[in-house]
């Protein structure tokens, strides 16, 4: 039974709790509202865009920074898509991002990688050996950081969960990429740099299955269809050992979570003195060699 009010449950916490409908959407409410406190995610005045792929994760948490922004006269919200070129995966999701903008009165940008950089990510791949999500992650950051700019947008929001952190966290390790995991957290970046849109994780301590339960019960329109590329991923096995794992020692995921923010702050000032000397290269973005990952890869493209 519901641990507030006796009545049936829908889902069983990692605490250990069950709640009902109402009470589990009233706690996921609450939940993501104190995350963005605890990390004061949002001040006033600020211009928020929330990175929209049309899932569960980024629709689910517009919805949320949507009503806040509605309670907050100086706060203003927006959303942005990336249309990577992924044939007959992106179309369909992004079909679900715009339904959701005009259900909530909500700009939305689209931008595409056809357009902005000449190469759909499927002609990517099949013209650079390298690993597609690997390449998406370049372009799609260089795309929401431009775009965030131009758009004066101060705090770019997105979706990420407990689930994509902890996968994030371990993957560091396994490849020992310290400095990477001294940028993630719930805010990431290590310095603040005009060049940077920060940006802020309000589903930092929300697990994906939570999420997935939100979204359902508020009957949101989202794809629930996998990225082709998604299965070649090194994240996937990484995903896969972490269920096994939380699903045989409960409060697993969280505990990764937990250690990472107990150490997190002396990675960031570690790393401090480095990102100090971030360059602009001749695109505009910010990038810590003189050419961007983004332009180096566009030249391999040409070449
Ligand atoms: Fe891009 Fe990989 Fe995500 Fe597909 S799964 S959208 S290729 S990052
Ligand atoms: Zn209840
Ligand atoms: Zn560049």
């Amino acid at each position: 039974m519901c641990k507030n009010c006796d009545l049936k449950p829908v889902i069983k916490l990692s605490s250990g709790v069950s709640l009902c409908k109402n009470c589990f959407i009233d706690y996921f409410e609450r939940k993501t509202r104190k995350t963005i406190s605890k990390f004061k995610m949002i001040s006033k005045g600020d211009r928020i865009a929330v990175g929209l792929s049309g899932g569960k994760d980024s629709t689910a948490v517009l919805y949320i920074i949507a009503s806040i922004a509605k309670r907050h006269d100086t706060i203003k919200v927006m959303a942005i898509s990336i249309d990577e070129g992924i044939k007959g995966y992106r179309d369909e999701t992004l079909k679900d991002a715009k339904a959701m903008c005009k259900k909530l009165g909500i700009t939305h940008k689209v931008y595409s990688y056809k357009k902005e950089l000449g190469y759909t990510l499927d002609q990517m791949v099949k013209k650079l050996d390298m690993n597609p999500c690997t390449l998406c992650g370049v372009f799609r950051r260089y795309l929401l950081n431009k775009y965030s700019r131009k758009l004066k947008v101060t705090k770019l929001v997105t979706g990420h969960n407990l689930d994509d952190e902890s996968q994030s966290v371990i993957m560091n390790q396994f490849r020992s990429n310290v400095d990477a995991s001294a940028r993630l957290g719930p805010v990431t970046g290590i310095v603040a740099d005009y060049r940077f849109i920060r940006r802020i994780k309000p589903f930092y301590l929300l697990l994906e299955k939570e999420i997935m339960l939100y979204a359902f019960l508020k009957k949101f329109p989202f794809s629930s269809q996998e990225c082709p590329y998604a299965h070649s991923a090194y994240r996937s096995e990484v995903r896969d050992m972490l269920n096994d794992f939380e699903q045989r020692h409960l409060g697993v995921k969280n505990n990764i979570i937990n250690s990472f923010l107990a150490v997190l702050p002396l990675l960031k000032e570690h790393y401090k003195a480095k990102s100090k000397r971030i360059k602009s290269c001749k695109c505009g973005e910010p990038s810590s060699e003189s050419v961007c990952k983004a332009c180096q890869l566009i030249k391999e493209l040409k070449d």
